[in-house]
């Protein structure tokens, strides 16, 4: 494939990484200052250790979090797994009840799933039409031996983002923990941990211009808000994640979260524009409906379903448009997204969903090159069709 012809429009799967960080990654790979192991007690060891502390610091910063109850882990998906099975296991003597979300990533609700499998009772909760949830729902649904609540804050596929902070307030009258994964949020949204009351937050650096294989998750220092680790074998991380520290990645995890506190002002409403562009281009095509609360979705992703119109035709049609049809993670399954069934949106109308998303360094022309694309596939799959499903009106 011709490369100079992709347009990348799948920041919500992995965002390029700031060129920058990735040269101050390289630094760090190859001086020994940076990749000495932190735990090491000589001069080099104490530098790459300090390397760890100033990510720790900037991390903290653009959360308002205190450094110190930041864990660096692998990613999102790791940090999900800690903060769920961490908690859940943790607080099992008092309660085995739990609460999640039927719209969460896969990486919160396999936890969950697990969980149910060594006799831990979960409640799903679904959310209304336009993706949310309503805090009544969860309201109703905390019992006495409830433990944990974990709600997303934006969707992966949808771009909709939730109250967190109605969430937590009633999580803390009732004294159960709030997990939230901001994987698509942080760096992207202003969070401020302190005010909202989250008890443990998930974030990953490669959906914010930083590295994959990088992240962190927020544990409240608070008496009740304490996990059993998932691995064992070493002090790092106050025992809450052993393992030699990933100094380059923690290092880029550490400057995508100070670049990405200084350039949120600035990234938001230009995402607002080039979605703008994008659903002003688009949305006269026949069959077009949008995915997702209009108002309450972040800038950043615009999902859009075309009655009768064949999701996997509509990709292939796409190229060399890089975007999504749902979300990454079930992108081989060949499943209609669950997120947009769980909506209320038929099986057909999921199946065709397309997930746009951009950021930071989107061009007008990116995005007009999407319409143009776009407009072209779905006429061209549209005189494909039978005549009884041409005609499909607006869901
Ligand atoms: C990307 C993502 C994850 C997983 O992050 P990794 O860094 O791939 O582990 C988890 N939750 C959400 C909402 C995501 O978007």
């Amino acid at each position: 494939m011709n490369r100079r012809h992709l347009v990348y429009l799948d920041y919500a799967a992995t965002t390029p990484v700031d060129s920058e960080i990735a040269a101050a990654m390289a630094d760090c790979l190859q001086s020994p200052y940076g990749f000495a192991n932190p735990s090491s007690n000589h001069v080099a060891g104490r530098q790459s250790a300090e390397l760890v502390e100033r990510a720790r610091a900037q991390v903290g910063a653009l959360l308002n979090a205190e450094p110190r109850d930041l864990a660096f882990t692998s990613g999102a998906t790791e940090s999900n797994n800690l903060a769920i099975f961490g908690a859940a296991r943790h607080r099992a003597h008092r309660g085995k009840h739990l609460i999640t979300m039927t719209t969460e990533h896969k990486s919160v609700i396999e936890c969950f799933e697990a969980l149910q499998r060594e006799g831990f009772d979960v409640t799903w909760l679904d959310p209304d039409k336009s993706g949310k949830l309503d805090p009544q729902l969860l309201e109703a649904a905390i019992r006495d031996d409830t433990q944990l609540v974990s709600v997303m804050h934006i969707n992966n596929e949808t771009g909709v983002i939730q109250d967190i902070a109605s969430i937590a307030a009633i999580c803390h009258r009732r004294d159960v923990l709030y997990h939230c994964d901001a994987a698509q949020s942080a760096g992207k949204l202003p969070l401020d941990i302190a005010a909202l009351g989250i008890d443990l937050l998930s974030l990953t650096g490669h959906k914010f211009y930083g590295p994959q294989g990088a992240g962190a998750l927020f544990v409240a220092d608070r008496p009740g808000c304490q996990l059993e680790p998932l691995l064992f074998g070493g002090s790092q991380e106050r025992r809450r994640r052993p393992g030699t520290h990933a100094v380059h990645q923690i290092l880029g995890l550490g400057l995508a979260a100070e670049l990405a506190l200084s350039r949120l002002a600035a990234d938001l409403p230009h995402c607002r524009r080039l979605r703008e562009r994008l659903w002003l281009g688009i949305r006269d095509l026949p069959g077009l409906c949008r995915n997702g609360d209009e108002k309450e979705t972040f800038a950043g992703i615009l999902n859009v379903s075309t009655a009768g119109v064949d999701g996997e035709s509509l990709m292939l049609a796409l190229e060399p448009l890089c975007v999504a049809r749902g979300s990454a993670c079930n992108a081989q399954s060949g499943e209609s997204s669950f997120v947009l069934r769980a909506m209320g949106r038929s099986d057909a109308l999921a199946q065709s969903a397309i997930r746009f998303s951009f950021g930071r360094e989107t061009t007008n022309d990116d995005i007009d090159v999407a319409i143009e694309r776009f407009r072209w596939a779905v006429n061209h799959l549209g005189k494909l069709r039978p005549p009884e499903t041409a005609t499909a009106t607006r869901a």
